[in-house]
């Protein structure tokens, strides 16, 4: 077969872990070829005029603590490559019915807004904040032995603890107990499990530590940094390349997968002995979203002060309330109401809406909802932001929304709309897909899965498709 090899590698899928396994190869000098489905690069990471012309959304990431803070994408000279981040006044405004609680990039400031908590939250934080890119590295790095025994131990043995325990053991004020709250819903999971409060803690550190950035021009323009680079590397894309089996890849050393289990298994057939095929069988999907973008004549008019200046709003009320409605999400019900994840990018990026209206905006909301639901939650979200903001129904222009099924028609990565490649509880997030000293590698030795369903999981930060291409650089690419 080796002289109709054309390519040392073929990466199947051009989302964030794609172009960086693409381009970690292509740095090492080998030569690549990525086969994207869609006609645009970029998996989670597109910028489209969903509602109206000149208004853009990101239809999925927006919000890139995990970005800015990777240490693969920190290694790239992405700036070069047209990548700028945008950092709003407010890293986060978390929304109660009587106030908002102000996250910003200062913990003492931060600390001072909550008032009988402040000391205990400066404590929870403080060491964290201090060393997170140490830390960062240990979780976003390859699996092993810590490099920083004492610091991830005072790590674990708070963020192995559920967000609820957490919240509730260090804080005693309902603002406090939110914060932490709405922090570690991001996981996608009840917030009684398991590690829940690594994710708060995680989130929290990042935005002390560095900010919860946008990407200037939507997180497109991340995707078109990573693709200029491999392009100045020497390596190729090509488009509207669905892969539905192995006959659909030119020949190649190694084949790179940045899709799910569920495809790995259709796509591959027999190239994967049948236990390793049942063990990913058995791989577990997370819970699905449904979220709405909106054109908007006007900035959204917040009550509260703090919600006019953040880029990334936490609409859940309390501790309980958000708690409450990720278990029923759990038990496959519906929340009610929603804990909704909101941003504002044109607030502080203008490139998002016509040049030639100074009032414009777009806005980007979602909320969890059970794996695989068709439910339309557009009137829940928009009844309790209304009620934090009266008069934004008055402001919308258009909307768009998308619920966890249409999730998975517009990627197929989504399953049933889980935007993390696969739950992310305990039992998974290190044996993602399955428990393997490499998790990356497969029984097959050409073939690799760099997705978000390998550790570290979810989110825009590149590392899995990293450490992937690393493997597959050690194996079949020595
Ligand atoms: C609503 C929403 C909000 C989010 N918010 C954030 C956020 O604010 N910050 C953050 O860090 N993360 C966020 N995420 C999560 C983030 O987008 C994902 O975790 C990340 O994109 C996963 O990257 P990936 O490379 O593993 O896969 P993906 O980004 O899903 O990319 C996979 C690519 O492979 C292609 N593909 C799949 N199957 C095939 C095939 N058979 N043949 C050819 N091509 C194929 C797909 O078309 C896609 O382009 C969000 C996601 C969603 C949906």
């Amino acid at each position: 077969m080796s002289d109709r090899v054309k390519y040392d590698a073929v990466i199947v899928g051009s989302g964030p872990n794609g172009l960086a396994a693409a381009v970690t190869l292509a740095r090492a000098g080998r030569s690549v070829l990525v086969l994207e489905g869609k006609e645009t690069i970029g998996g989670g990471m597109r910028t489209l005029e969903l509602t109206l012309p000149g208004y853009r959304h990101d239809v999925c990431s927006a919000v890139h603590p995990l970005g800015i803070a990777s240490p693969f994408f920190r290694d790239l000279p992405l700036h070069e490559h047209g990548l700028s981040w945008i950092f709003p006044e407010l890293p986060l405004a978390h929304l109660l019915d009587d106030r908002a609680v102000a996250l910003h990039q200062s913990l003492e400031r931060t600390a001072e807004g909550l008032g009988q908590d402040g000391k205990a939250y400066r404590r929870l934080f403080a060491p964290f904040v201090g060393d997170w890119q140490a830390l960062l590295d240990e979780f976003l790095g390859p699996l092993g032995v810590p490099r920083q025994p004492l610091l991830m131990a005072r790590f674990g043995r708070q963020a192995i603890e559920s967000a609820t325990r957490l919240a509730r053991r260090t804080f005693d004020t309902p603002a406090a107990r939110a914060l932490f709250a709405g922090l570690a819903a991001h996981i996608t999971l009840p917030l009684e499990s398991p590690t829940t409060a690594a994710t708060g803690l995680m989130l929290g550190m990042l935005a002390h530590a560095i900010g919860w950035p946008f990407a200037r021009g939507g997180s497109q323009s991340i995707a078109t940094a990573l693709a200029s680079y491999l392009d100045s590397l020497g390596g190729e894309i090509k488009t509207g390349a669905w892969v539905h089996s192995m006959r659909d890849i030119p020949p190649a050393r190694a084949v790179l997968f940045d899709v799910t289990p569920r495809q790995l298994l259709d796509i591959t057939g027999d190239e994967l002995p049948s236990g390793y095929r049942n063990r990913l069988r058995g791989y577990r999907y997370g819970q699905g979203v449904f979220k709405i973008d909106w054109a908007l004549s006007e900035p959204v008019p917040w009550r509260a002060a703090a919600a006019r200046r953040a880029g990334t709003l936490h609409i859940g009320g309390t501790l309980d309330e958000i708690a409450a409605g990720e278990r029923a999400i759990g038990d496959g019900k519906l929340p009610d109401p929603p804990f909704i994840l909101f941003s504002q990018p044109s607030l502080f990026d203008r490139s998002r809406v016509p040049d030639n209206n100074s009032a414009a905006q777009t806005a980007w909301a979602y909320c969890h909802v059970p794996r695989g639901s068709t439910a339309d939650m557009t009137t829940a979200i928009e009844n309790r932001i209304e009620r934090h903001a009266p008069g934004f129904r008055d402001c919308i222009l258009a909307r768009h929304t998308i619920d966890a099924v249409e999730y998975e028609t517009y990627n197929p990565n989504y399953i049933g709309g889980d935007i993390n490649g696969g739950m992310q509880d305990w039992r998974q997030l290190f044996t993602r897909p399955v428990a393997r000293l490499d998790p990356y590698s497969t029984p097959n030795p050409r073939l690799f899965l760099c997705s978000s369903s390998t550790p570290p999981g979810g989110g825009v930060h590149g590392m899995c498709g990293y450490h992937a291409a690393r493997s597959a650089l050690r194996r079949a690419l020595r």
